[in-house]
């Protein structure tokens, strides 16, 4: 039986024997009573401490002030921070003197049905075993780099879903994860081996329905070739439901602001008239330069075809393509992070190149706001921002330990030690460990 569900029946027994003793005015507990009581307090106070963790000394970084700051002391207690501050020692104590500790990471870009492996369509063709040892997989690595919250935005068959299960039952180790079911895109469209392909107002009305009816959290849109109309009819249903809409965007950026998405993903070149409107209207961009950016680096290594990587090679000598970026952030459009792990030669442990990209590219000035990028501004997005996002009291414990000085060296943001996803310890000396399942349900979704 669960810590959580065994206290919960001794609290319950307690109560009845205090009402017993209010029944009999004036007598005293028996000493079987008495007992009871003092096994009560035990039980409590063993829980109590077994389960804070309390994290001292080195660096933390303050996402909201984009800023580090010396770690005033920081107790996870269950799944919340309970406490920043002068916090003394409760539970397991750990020492971070010379580390960093950091909110966990969101990478609201990602596929988990894919590995990184160039032939997106035959990996698409994979029976569903293998792509749930597949996202199993990610799932470890993504942990692994310090995410604690994932966007799977498009996978095959129902990979986001069974991912998002599998977390959130204990059953394997992992961020939590969001998802959009299956992206959806008109007939011959981007992807469309593994998405749902609708063609026409209502079907694009139908197709955004059967992915909210599956549990989606978001409606993934390829926007390629669709019409203004189309796109309309998705965001319209999309929104009268309460879920919100991101597209692929590109080159029909335009086209799926004005329909009203939320987000947008990729993109680069746009010109002013079309940065104000994403101002304007609030739209995110997620960047995602790590295709391009890996693919040009690492498409050897992983096989990629040499026509491939120059054009790569010759995509990142080309600034104008990544201008608009510069220009939206400038403008004020806020923007998350997103790396598209799974697509071609992106793992899904790779961050630090998306971080390092952005600042070369001068989408981002400072190394801190990359860095909230990664967590507030993702929680923001994400309409989470109450819940996580930054080490604050009563915050979810989604909480990463780096060992080393992030603050000195960006790329300690590779060197991941631990990480807690909701208080859970997921990953310990850098590897993922197995979560217990017992910790994660409760008797009322066991059953009679
Ligand atoms: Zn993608």
């Amino acid at each position: 039986m669960p810590r959580r569900d065994r206290l919960r029946v001794v609290a319950w027994r307690a109560r009845g024997r205090r009402w017993a003793c209010a029944r009999r005015p004036g007598s005293r507990p028996s000493g079987h009573t008495r007992r009871y009581v003092w096994r009560v307090f035990r039980a409590t106070w063993r829980y109590t401490m077994s389960r804070h963790t309390t994290i001292t000394g080195g660096s933390m970084f303050d996402a909201i002030g984009g800023r580090f700051v010396p770690n005033p002391g920081i107790v996870l207690d269950g799944g919340v921070i309970a406490q920043v501050g002068d916090v003394g020692q409760r539970g397991e104590l750990i020492d971070a003197t010379g580390k960093t500790v950091i909110p966990g990471l969101m990478n609201l870009h990602g596929h988990l049905a894919w590995d990184g492996f160039s032939d997106l369509e035959g990996q698409s063709r994979h029976d569903g075993p293998m792509l749930y040892v597949k996202l199993a997989r990610g799932l470890i690595s993504a942990v692994e780099a310090g995410v604690t919250t994932f966007r799977d935005l498009g996978g095959v068959h129902d990979t986001g879903l069974v991912a998002r299960q599998a977390q959130r039952d204990g059953l394997i180790a992992g961020p939590k994860v969001l998802t959009c079911g299956r992206a959806i895109c008109r007939t011959g469209g981007h992807i469309w081996y593994g998405n749902r392909v609708a063609d026409g107002p209502d079907d694009v009305r139908k197709a955004t329905r059967e992915q909210i009816r599956d549990g989606a959290d978001w409606i993934k849109l390829m926007a390629h070739a669709y019409t203004l109309e189309e796109l309309r009819a998705c965001v319209e249903q999309a929104h009268e439901q309460g879920v919100p809409v991101t597209t692929d965007a590109g080159v029909w950026a335009a086209n799926a602001v004005e329909a009203g998405v939320d987000c947008i993903e990729h993109g680069g070149d746009y010109d002013d008239a079309l940065v104000e409107r994403i101002r304007e209207r609030g739209v995110w961009i997620v960047p995602t330069l790590s295709p391009v950016v890996l693919q040009a680096r690492n498409g050897h290594a992983w096989g990629l075809k040499q026509s491939v990587i120059d054009r790569r090679n010759a995509q990142l000598a080309d600034k104008g393509r990544h201008e608009g970026l510069v220009r939206a952030r400038k403008a004020g459009v806020r923007f998350a992070f997103g790396t598209d792990s799974g697509s071609p030669v992106v793992p899904h442990d790779a961050i630090l190149a998306e971080m390092q990209q952005l600042l070369e590219f001068g989408v981002f000035e400072r190394e801190a706001e990359v860095l909230q990028a990664a967590t507030i501004r993702g929680a923001e997005l994400i309409g989470q921002e109450e819940r996580t996002g930054s080490l604050e009291a009563g915050k979810a414990a989604d909480v990463v330990l780096l060992a080393g000085d992030l603050a000195a060296d960006l790329s300690v943001i590779e060197r991941v030690e631990r990480v807690w996803v909701d208080g859970r310890p997921m990953v310990v000396d850098g590897a993922a460990r197995r979560p217990d399942p017992r910790d994660f349900r409760t008797f009322s979704n066991v059953g009679a």
